[in-house]
């Protein structure tokens, strides 16, 4: 591939360092190449440039918790509390599901992601096989794994050997752009015999956790009445905390929780706008980064959110705190920033390098247009992105150093397709089952 080059009004290299002036970005070979101010001093020949003199380059945002294939479900239940929206909307709804639903699913995920700037996205869903699929038919980059639920014995012990064949087939596969973990789904559907199978096999094929813990109050005093501990205390006694773990949500923790998170090196995705709509609470977000933890930022699956838009979560993460701790320096727009970037690369176990723009770097690039009204004027750049832009200011998107999307068209998918495909099985999935 033909080294690429872009011409930009200012840059974003990382959530403490920008440069307001323009400057050029020089990709090959999926990584940075070089950065310099003005203009690229030497031929262009065998390059191709793109010119984009009025956008800001910034880091593309990594997306830290989600259920792709849940944008299916978009608006399939809303305003109920997590437990019945789960048993009640989501569970039977699933049930329907089809590894081609997945399949077109996750497209309709991988290009509304794409659309509003996130290069790289977690996933835990069945018929993993097919996400992955669209993975890397779609370009961006996956951190992937099989949904695994313990409540039937023969079903998890499928679970398990269905980990270990998607490791072995997709762990590295698309260039390096998808990579695999394992993905108990909670405390309270994977029972602790389940639990320490699953942290072996993570051992064994030495790839991370994934795990929801503590997203609900009722959730922990179930735990406590049943186990005697909080989610975080039995986890860490299973010996799943021995094992590299990303713990999605962690809204009700004690002092004790956090110090065992902390001590156990476990990383935490903070999902602010699904607590917030399935009224589960606010995750103590200022108390883990004092207690340095490394948070990053998801927006969970489309069914309780209800959009894959991490300008939006970003957003909620700098202002939430504020309002719940009547504390204006929470959690600072630089944090929130991080959060969606560097910390959310390292959260979810990517290697150093990611979620920055610096030589030597991926080139997971997003492009923002500095000539919407949101982002004038500019008296802090990273103030105007937190607290101001949103996807639509977003205009191209580079994974890899290659371009998913060139001023606003998508180049990897086709979207007419996507939206027919997705309208054609959703009315499958809302049809009453036949008798
Ligand atoms: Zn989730």
């Amino acid at each position: 591939m033909k080294p690429t080059l872009l011409h930009v009004g200012a840059v974003v290299r990382d959530a403490d360092h920008v440069d307001e002036a323009p400057t050029y970005i020089v990709m090959e070979n999926g990584r940075i190449r070089e950065i310099g101010s003005g203009r690229y001093p030497r031929s262009t020949e065998d390059m191709d440039v793109y010119e984009r003199p009025t956008s800001v380059a910034i880091p593309g945002l990594i997306n830290c918790h989600g259920h792709a294939a849940m944008t299916l479900l978009r608006g399939a239940g809303d305003d109920m509390p997590l437990m019945r929206w789960l048993h009640d909307r989501i569970f039977p709804l699933e049930a329907k599901l089809t590894a081609d639903a997945v399949y077109w699913g996750t497209l309709l995920a991988c290009w509304e992601m794409i659309a509003s700037g996130t290069t790289c996205f977690t996933d835990m869903y069945f018929f993993m096989d097919d996400a992955a699929r669209a993975v890397a038919e779609a370009g961006i980059r996956g951190v992937l794994s099989v949904g695994l639920v313990g409540l039937q014995e023969e079903a998890g012990r499928q679970g398990l050997a269905r980990t270990r064949q998607f490791a072995r087939t997709w762990h590295g596969a698309a260039d390096g752009r998808i990579r695999v973990t394992l993905g108990p789904h909670a405390p309270y559907t994977c029972p602790p015999r389940y639990l320490e199978q699953v942290a072996e096999l993570s051992a064994e094929l030495d790839l991370p956790i994934q795990i929801h813990l503590s997203e609900t109050a009722g959730e922990v005093e179930d735990c406590v009445r049943e186990h005697g501990r909080s989610p975080i205390a039995l986890m860490r006694d299973l010996g799943l905390f021995a094992r590299p773990v990303l713990a999605a949500h962690c809204v009700h923790l004690s002092e004790d929780d956090i110090a065992i998170l902390a001590q156990h090196n476990v990383h935490v995705a903070h999902n602010p706008q699904s607590n917030l709509k399935l009224g589960s609470g606010i995750a103590p977000v200022p108390r883990l980064l004092r207690a340095g933890i490394t948070v990053g930022l998801g927006t969970d699956g489309a069914a309780s959110n209800n959009n894959l838009d991490m300008f939006e979560e970003m957003r909620l993460a700098a202002t939430l705190h504020k309002g719940v701790g009547l504390d204006a320096t929470a959690v600072t727009a630089s944090e929130a920033l991080a959060m969606a970037t560097s910390e959310g690369a390292k959260a979810v176990f990517l290697e150093p390098g990611h979620g920055r723009l610096q030589v030597g770097a991926p080139a997971d690039i997003v492009l923002l247009d500095l000539d919407s009204p949101v982002l004038l004027p500019i008296h802090n750049l990273i103030s105007n992105i937190v607290y101001s832009a949103s996807a639509a200011q977003v205009t191209d998107v580079f994974v890899g150093g290659r371009a998913l999307m060139s001023r606003g068209e998508l180049t990897t998918l086709d979207t007419e397709r996507i939206r027919f495909e997705v309208r054609r099985l959703v009315k499958q999935l809302r049809a009453p089952a036949p008798v």
